[in-house]
């Protein structure tokens, strides 16, 4: 398996697009097969020049369709979702995981891509947060002497991740303090009933609650927590960039906060790079037919049957 002590290392990689397709493959992100969707058999990765990743799915009975099926190397794929080169999205990636600097990702990426791309994609990476933590089987935190911090936001309309129902929705997110354990769950309205069922099924009693005000909760002593009240939690709201564009985003900076808080802890940069990228696989796993592509969203060209 591929070290990347550093960023260098990183862009070694990817500035192979051969060896970076075959270590995406080994990492379940990208398909190692594909189903031609006319003839049920297995089609072929074929270079082709006139596409950015310089190599695609073709089936080999051109004669028996009169045509040249073929499919995009990452249709059905996470990286669907951008139009980048495969090299600057998994660049990317790295920079977002690493939450390095504009500089230092000046020093990488060339200066032609926008502050939108950059945005648009790191957008992306939350979404992989969200789905892990909401894939996660359900365990109660805290208890007795442990603070759990929790806020609550809404996610943008706009969701694509995979499995899970949740444009508009709001999500409630915890996290033990001392252990990092957390929690992450969607719900449609922020009811007293709906909130403390949240906190029953998440929050073993006994547990210090520091969260906002929550006026529709009513008093939480009386439901066996400890509450103590802060103006939005503070550690929250500290890690959120200086500008965010659009406050329904706030639900999905939530969700990285959580994650990076629990996934992220007492690992090496290398370690964290790794658990990434496989969650990106648990998260989104290639599509392998056309079948199975149905949650992302067309890649301009990829869904040309010939050429
Ligand atoms: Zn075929």
């Amino acid at each position: 398996m591929e070290s990347f002590p550093n960023i260098f290392a990183v862009h070694t990689l990817s500035s192979d697009i051969g060896k970076l397709v075959r270590f995406l493959q080994q990492k379940g992100i990208l398909a190692t097969r594909y189903t031609c969707p006319k003839c049920g058999g297995g089609m072929k990765l074929a270079p082709r020049k006139d596409i950015g990743d310089g190599l695609t799915w073709k089936c080999c009975k051109k004669q028996l369709h009169k045509i040249l099926v073929q499919r995009t190397l990452r249709k059905g794929s996470w990286f669907a979702f951008s139009k980048m080169s495969l090299s600057r999205v998994f660049d990317l990636t790295y920079i977002w995981v690493a939450q390095l600097s504009q500089k230092n990702m000046k020093v990488l990426v060339d200066g032609s891509i926008s502050s939108a791309t950059v945005t648009d994609w790191y957008s992306f990476c939350r979404e992989i947060c969200i789905g892990t933590l909401l894939n996660r089987p359900q365990t109660q935190i805290g208890g007795s002497g442990h603070v759990v911090e929790i806020d609550e936001s809404k996610l943008a309309k706009r969701m694509y991740t995979r499995g899970n129902h949740v444009e508009g929705h709001w999500v409630i997110g915890g996290v033990d303090r001392e252990t990092k354990e957390c929690f992450l769950v969607t719900v449609e309205d922020r009811t007293r009933g709906t909130l403390l069922g949240v906190l029953r099924d998440n929050v073993l009693p006994g547990t210090t609650i520091c969260s906002d005000p929550w006026e529709a909760c009513g008093s939480l002593e009386d439901e066996g927590y400890l509450h103590v009240s802060v103006k939005r939690s503070e550690s929250f709201k500290r890690s959120l960039p200086l500008k965010i564009r659009n406050k329904e985003m706030l639900g999905s900076h939530l969700a990285e906060y959580v994650y990076r808080k629990w996934r992220f802890h007492n690992k090496s940069m290398e370690e964290r790079f790794h658990a990434y990228l496989d969650d990106i696989a648990a998260v989104y796993p290639p599509a392998t037919s056309d079948e199975l592509d149905s949650s992302s969203p067309e890649q301009a060209g990829t869904s040309e049957n010939s050429c």
